[in-house]
């Protein structure tokens, strides 16, 4: 029989994952990208790309484990500072993680990924695809994915007004690419700061074109005083990183003393809406196109979840789609693989979207009794890894003081 045909669109996280994993399972696959491996390499950054033990394994499936060198991350901090207490940390604590993370610039990843995926056989197309090369891929493929991330593309699939949290960004957001921060005393770890009706703050290692470095990432609050990245100069989007860091975060900005941009480019800042769309797009023909990852379950980076969860849907639909064999390609079918992905996902956008909103009363309770019993800090610090896991315990008062409550009785000493 002849081998099945599948295009992807996007030459992304999920788009070259899911790509190269059909072609490991005898699959004939195209991806198309509107970008070339050297304008990638030598373009913007475009995320912080901090993945976890889940989401690595499932490249390492793949042979996709690339740089084993690369730093780690081992655990994840997380410290409340009020800002109108600036030097206070009102929470501070920190829990190593069970499997280590890691964060490889995308203008690394994506290049080296584009190249595995030639050299197993994979056509890759130079094209930025709008509906009229949709409809042609549709006439030479059986399949079509829409792996195009924050692409223009992605308004072809229709807002699910129903599973969508908010409709406007809740964060203005800003990348700061350095070299030169002190690392943390004894490991190394995503250190999140949490300045309440200001924003977040968190810094972690990675590794970028010229070598390790450490990424800022700032999350401000829109219209509050950390929404002030528009329209700054490389130098000056430095100094604004540090000047917030001076402000409400002294240690970070201890630790940032000596940093200087790894590069010009090594900086991004802008903002977007939280948004769940509908799996499938009708092109004018009647042909369906299915979407993928951020294409239909975009989040704000505040939970370091996005390339975690294009990993993951990469892993998903590879699995529903080798699990269908030779059956057609129908709508029905189409919509099952972004369902079955769902069912996962959805626990994602919820804790994401409720991260965004301001603490209540029994997170935050969760949260100081974390810096008393390392067990609570450990489950949340792992929950990164699966966040289903924070509907269990975290999400709800009751699960909360349940949770509470078993832990007071393991402590309790045995008769
Ligand atoms: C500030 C910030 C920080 C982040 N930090 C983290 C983090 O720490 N951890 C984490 O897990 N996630 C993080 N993310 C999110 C993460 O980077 C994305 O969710 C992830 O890359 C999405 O993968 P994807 O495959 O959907 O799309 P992408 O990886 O964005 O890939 C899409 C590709 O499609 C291409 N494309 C677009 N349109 C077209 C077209 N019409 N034709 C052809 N090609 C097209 C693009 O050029 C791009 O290469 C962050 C995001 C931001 C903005």
């Amino acid at each position: 029989m002849a081998q099945r045909s599948i295009t992807i669109v996007g030459a992304g996280q999920s788009g070259l994952q899911l790509g190269v994993g059909l072609l490991d399972a005898g699959y004939t696959v195209r991806i198309v990208s509107n970008r070339t491996p050297e304008e990638i390499a030598g373009g913007r950054v475009s995320s912080s790309q901090c993945m976890f033990g889940q989401a690595l394994a499932h490249e390492a499936k793949l042979g996709l484990d690339l740089w084993p060198d690369a730093p780690t991350v081992d655990g994840i901090g997380f410290t409340v500072a009020p800002a109108e207490a600036p030097g206070v940390k009102a929470i501070d604590w920190a829990h190593r993680l069970d499997r280590p993370a890691q964060s490889i610039d995308q203008r690394v990843k994506f290049p080296a990924f584009m190249e595995a995926f030639v050299q197993r056989g994979g056509e890759l197309v130079f094209e930025d695809a709008g509906v009229e090369e949709l409809e042609r891929y549709t006439q030479e493929s059986e399949l079509v994915l829409v792996a195009a991330g924050k692409g223009e593309i992605a308004r072809l699939f229709e807002r699910d007004a129903e599973r969508s949290t908010y409709d406007a960004p809740q964060r203005a957001l800003a990348l700061t690419y350095v070299h030169g921060m002190r690392p943390r005393d004894e490991y190394s770890a995503v250190a999140f700061n949490l300045i309440p009706a200001v924003g977040e703050y968190f810094t972690f290692p990675a590794l970028t074109v010229s070598g390790p470095c450490d990424i800022m990432v700032f999350e401000g609050i829109p219209g509050g005083p950390m929404d002030s990245w528009q329209s700054l100069t490389p130098e000056q989007h430095l100094a604004n990183s540090l000047e917030i860091l001076k402000t409400y975060l002294p240690w970070e900005a201890e630790r940032s003393s000596d940093v200087r941009l790894t590069d010009d480019l090594g900086i991004l800042q802008g903002r977007f809406a939280p948004t769940i769309r509908r799996p499938l797009a009708t092109l004018p023909s009647g042909r369906t196109v299915l979407g993928m990852a951020d294409v239909v379950v975009l989040n704000d980076p505040i939970t370091g979840q996005g390339s975690n969860n294009a990993s993951k849907c990469a892993a998903s639909y590879l699995n529903s789609i080798v699990a269908h064999g030779d059956l057609p390609y129908t709508r029905e079918f189409q919509q099952s693989v972004f369902e079955r992905y769902w069912d996962y996902a959805q626990f994602v956008a919820g804790w994401t979207n409720a991260l965004l909103a301001p603490p209540p009363e029994h997170v935050l309770n969760l949260l100081g009794a974390a810096g008393v019993v390392p067990e609570i800090a450990g489950r949340f610090v792992n929950g990164f890894d699966f966040p289903p896991d924070f509907f269990e315990w975290f999400m709800d008062p009751d699960s909360a003081a349940r949770y509470l409550d078993s832990l007071q009785g393991a402590a309790l000493p045995q008769a």
